[in-house]
């Protein structure tokens, strides 16, 4: 099988997603966002090890499930690109992967409580997000998932949910197309904040099941509209050749 190049507007809509993110405050020197290649089963589109506030045309790597560069670089890889390979092994559903360290959610991650959607803007959260225990598959660790035993563990945990906490360490969501799980991300922060805000003030009402899907498929067919302001915010961006 001969390799395709993917398709330009995509790799320049990942380097937006990627600045996007710095943008909000979601990642800063670490996390990442893939997406998968439209056209080549099991290949994905992911940055070289970049600030994802600096990442270029010229930084977009294809990588198989395995990992390993299927497109022509010399530069290192991100030690955790396993997160982005297995969750695409494990989900054929998913289409794009975004992995932060946004410090909202954090709280919940190390005291084992789901983010659970507090408004219409967080439905994709469902019943609540999932949990993963690094120490279950690795015992004491740097808290990274360099491995693709490791990124395995993790797809697990993550099941069927679209957002997964990671102890002591960050968060993963996935998503339908970059787009959307470049809202996701941002809305799992506004979430844990609006929820961190409401503790103490009384019993929470969330939404329930059926009001998160709904909210979550109006909110899909407004994501246009959210992605073209963060672009514009952006203002003149470098993006390379
Ligand atoms: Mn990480």
């Amino acid at each position: 099988m001969t390799f395709e190049a993917p398709p330009s507007d995509l790799v320049d809509r990942l380097v937006y997603a990627n600045r996007i993110l710095y943008d909000q405050g979601i990642v800063d020197g670490l996390g990442h966002v893939s997406v998968r290649h439209p056209t080549q089963d099991g290949v994905f589109l992911l940055s070289c090890n970049r600030a994802p506030g600096l990442v270029k045309r010229q930084d977009i790597v294809c990588y198989d499930l395995d990992g390993n560069a299927v497109s022509q670089t010399t530069e290192r890889p991100y030690l955790e690109r396993f997160i982005h390979s297995e969750i695409y092994r494990a989900r054929p559903d998913v289409v794009a992967v975004v992995h932060s360290h946004s410090p909202s959610v954090i709280p919940f991650a190390i005291t084992h409580n789901p983010l659970k959607p507090v408004f219409h803007m967080s439905g994709f959260l469902g019943s609540g997000s999932a949990h993963f225990e690094i120490r279950e598959a690795a015992g004491n660790s740097d808290m990274l998932i360099r491995s693709a035993y490791l990124g395995e563990a993790l797809a697990k945990s993550l099941g069927k949910h679209n957002c997964v906490l990671m102890r002591g360490h960050g968060s993963t969501v996935v998503g339908t197309s970059l787009e959307q799980v470049v809202y996701r991300a941002i809305y799992a922060e506004v979430n844990a904040k609006l929820q961190l805000a409401a503790n103490g003030l009384g019993e929470i009402s969330f939404l329930n099941e059926e009001e998160a899907q709904l909210a979550s498929d109006m909110n899909d067919g407004q994501i246009p509209r959210s992605w073209n302001l963060w672009v514009t915010r952006l203002g003149q961006v470098d993006i390379g050749n």
